[in-house]
């Protein structure tokens, strides 16, 4: 069984009209792995390209059980009520074996599912963060081309998984839980770089006190930072996102950053370094997957881990082997 194509004109002029179930077709289509989807995915994104209306792109990261779903649920939820279209997309590589092990709880974003100016979709999967995050990217402009102005980039903090979405948003927001007094301790120094702004949830109850502690610490751990390039200072907040508190604080911190960085400049020359890093690591993700795809190639690579195994030849060596081969396959 085979679903009927829709022509990729007739998919284009669906999605700019914002039509939910065209803009999820085009998505499968950017996932698909098949020759045949990608190129028809790709026609559909050059056409929605000029389309695709303005926005801002809010990375939201933070470790599982932060409350990532809850949070997205009310701050989503909120920004509707504001008459804004929210469309959440996560960026997750281990999804491919776990099959989706953030947003996979949908049940945490009850009502937003539901809204009609909501689009939720969880993370493609793919064999690497690499490949995933392409994917996402070209995910992102078919969002804005169907209208969604506000994109929420979820992702876990695994790996370089961080880094990766906060090279393809505007604003990078860290979730935090208030811990046992070493909150700055095992946290990744160059997350705290990255963060616009640090939300400390799951301030309600008993946590309250530690909440407001490990806010202090967070303001003065980030006084300690030098000045950044967009000029902005980042701030840490509280949420209760179960009880949707500190929600409408969150989108008027994001407001405030936007003011600056427009006025500035930094909006628009971010999005121009970032659409450059994107065009250098689609060609690298395309190298590398031509290379190791390549049958001769996949048949000498095995022979040549077997001669490192063996210590008949070193590793350069056999790079170098491998290159010269690939240049003359
Ligand atoms: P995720 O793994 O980061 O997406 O976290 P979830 O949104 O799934 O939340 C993990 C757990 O924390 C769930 O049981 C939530 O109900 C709970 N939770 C989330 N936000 C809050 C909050 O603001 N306060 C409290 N007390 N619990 C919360």
């Amino acid at each position: 069984f085979r679903k009927k194509q829709i022509p990729e004109e007739e998919l284009v002029g669906k999605i700019l009209a914002g039509n939910k179930t065209a803009l999820g077709r085009a998505i499968t289509l950017v996932e698909s792995h098949q020759q045949d989807h990608l190129e028809r995915a790709q026609k559909v994104i050059e056409a929605c390209l000029p389309h695709a209306q303005r926005s801002v792109r809010i990375g939201i990261t933070g470790v599982p059980g932060v409350g990532k779903s809850t949070f997205i649920e009310a701050f989503g939820t909120y920004l509707v009520s504001k008459g804004k279209k929210v469309a959440v997309l996560a960026v997750d590589p281990s999804s491919s074996v776990t099959h989706g092990s953030i947003m996979g709880d949908k049940t945490r974003m009850e009502k937003l599912v539901t809204m009609e100016n909501a689009f939720i979709r969880p993370s493609p999967s793919g064999d690497s963060l690499g490949g995933v995050a392409q994917k996402t990217r070209e995910s992102i402009v078919l969002c804005e081309a169907a209208g969604f102005d506000v994109l929420l980039i979820e992702t876990v903090g695994v790996g370089q998984s961080e880094t990766t979405v906060h090279s393809m948003t505007d604003f990078f927001l860290l979730l935090k839980l208030a811990g046992a007094g070493d909150e700055l301790q095992g946290i990744k120094r160059g997350i705290i770089e990255m963060a616009d702004l640090i939300v400390i949830n799951k301030a309600d109850g008993e946590n309250q006190k530690a909440a407001r502690d490990a806010r202090l610490e967070f303001k003065r751990a980030l006084n300690l930072y030098p000045p950044r390039e967009s000029r902005w200072q980042p701030q840490v907040l509280l949420s209760s996102a179960i009880n949707h508190q500190g929600i409408p604080e969150v989108w008027e911190e994001i407001m405030n950053y936007l003011e600056l960085v427009q006025a500035n400049g930094f909006f628009e020359a971010n999005r121009h370094e970032q659409n450059k890093f994107w065009m250098l690591q689609t060609i690298n993700e395309h190298l590398k997957k031509s290379f190791y795809q390549h049958p001769e190639i996949k048949k000498e690579l095995q022979v040549q881990l077997k001669a490192i195994e063996q210590k008949k030849t070193s590793p350069f060596a056999a790079a170098k082997h491998l290159i010269k081969l690939w240049n003359e396959v």
